[in-house]
């Protein structure tokens, strides 16, 4: 007789069209059953369209049918929610002060890093009004889905992106809405969105301390807040009010990142601190949070974003950023 475990595995190498992540991590499967040669495997049937639930149902036919001791298989498909078959472990939200600090640069960047180490990621880029994730990582491709929700798309490492650029008629097109549509829209990204099973979910806010980003964060199940901020004085003022709006909603600060930090002089061996003194370890204290990194400021990093290659930046501090965040939430390494 086939077991469960043969079986599980045999499905981790159906890919659902579109993600190309298994049945299995996109925890579609709900329903294994055995009963002397016959096999009765239940989907969810949520973001499949009928000629994908079709053609899964014949993928799964011929996989499971070569395992010894199958003599028929069943392939079934019961209604459900995205939001119902999520499983998400740790949701980081990533903050600042004030637009244009690279607030999305280091989301990216912290993603980057947690599939690197061999995670499942995803990025919710909230940042309705500028969003500029999908252009970092070069996706273009619209969500495929059906009328009971959406996937997200793959970048080219695997990470799973939501955006609502990848929506939009134009790439171009601005989105000017106010704060009660933004907070249905993250909503939305949230409960109509097929993540499956993902280790970390890595959330872009909205920049600043007004409604926007207290709408997401209200709205998701967030972890913890990485705040990022630039050594200018005025920024430092704007920080330790995200610091303050983090607190009073109640969410751990994860740890603090300082982008535009120096930039570095390979002639002379030298960091020049182009805006102002580093403030990273005065931002974490005032945060209480660690000093999670200190990105400098580099040509080839803005020249990588604006190709949408920013998955080939390789650097210590994104490694490092990577083994902080995957530390202070800690799930079992791969
Ligand atoms: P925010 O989300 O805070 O508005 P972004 O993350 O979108 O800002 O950053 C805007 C752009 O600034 C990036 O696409 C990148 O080109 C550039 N940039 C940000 N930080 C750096 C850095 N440390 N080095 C080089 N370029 C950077």
């Amino acid at each position: 007789m086939p077991t469960k475990k043969q079986l599980t595995e045999s499905l981790e190498t159906v890919l659902v069209p579109g993600i190309m992540r298994s049945v299995v991590k996109m925890n579609l499967v709900r329903d294994i059953s055995i009963s002397d040669q016959k096999v009765g495997i239940e989907l969810a049937s949520a973001t499949l369209a009928p000629p994908v639930q079709e053609w899964l149902k014949e993928k799964i036919e011929g996989v499971t049918g070569k395992i010894k001791g199958v003599k028929e298989v069943n392939v079934s498909f019961t209604d459900s929610t995205p939001k119902d078959l999520n499983q998400i472990s740790h949701i980081i939200a990533v903050m600042s002060g004030k637009g244009g600090v690279g607030k999305s640069l280091v989301a990216s960047l912290a993603a980057i890093a947690l599939k690197r180490q061999g995670y499942e990621v995803g990025i919710l880029d909230a940042d309705i009004t500028g969003p500029s994730i999908p252009k970092m990582f070069g996706i273009t491709d619209r969500p495929s889905g059906s009328d009971t929700g959406i996937l997200p798309v793959p970048s080219r490492s695997g990470i799973e992106v939501i955006s609502i650029n990848l929506l939009l008629p134009s790439e171009d097109d601005a989105v000017i809405w106010r704060g009660p549509l933004i907070g249905k829209a993250i909503t939305q990204f949230w409960e109509e969105v097929l993540w499956g099973k993902l280790d970390y979910l890595v959330v872009d806010l909205p920049p600043g301390t007004a409604d926007a980003p207290l709408t997401v964060m209200q709205t998701l199940p967030v972890s913890g807040v990485i705040i990022v901020f630039t050594p200018q004085d005025l920024t430092m003022m704007v920080v330790r009010k995200a610091v303050k709006m983090a607190q009073q909603m109640g969410k751990p600060i994860i740890g603090v990142v300082e982008n535009m930090s120096h930039f570095y002089v390979p002639e002379i061996d030298k960091k020049i601190e182009i805006f102002g003194k580093s403030r990273g370890e005065e931002m974490a204290s005032a945060a209480n949070a660690p000093l999670l990194g200190q990105l400098p400021i580099d040509p080839e990093l803005a020249k990588l974003c604006d190709e949408g290659n920013v998955e080939q930046y390789s650097a210590e501090v994104v490694d490092k950023l990577g083994q902080s965040l995957s530390k202070s939430l800690s799930i079992k390494a791969k």
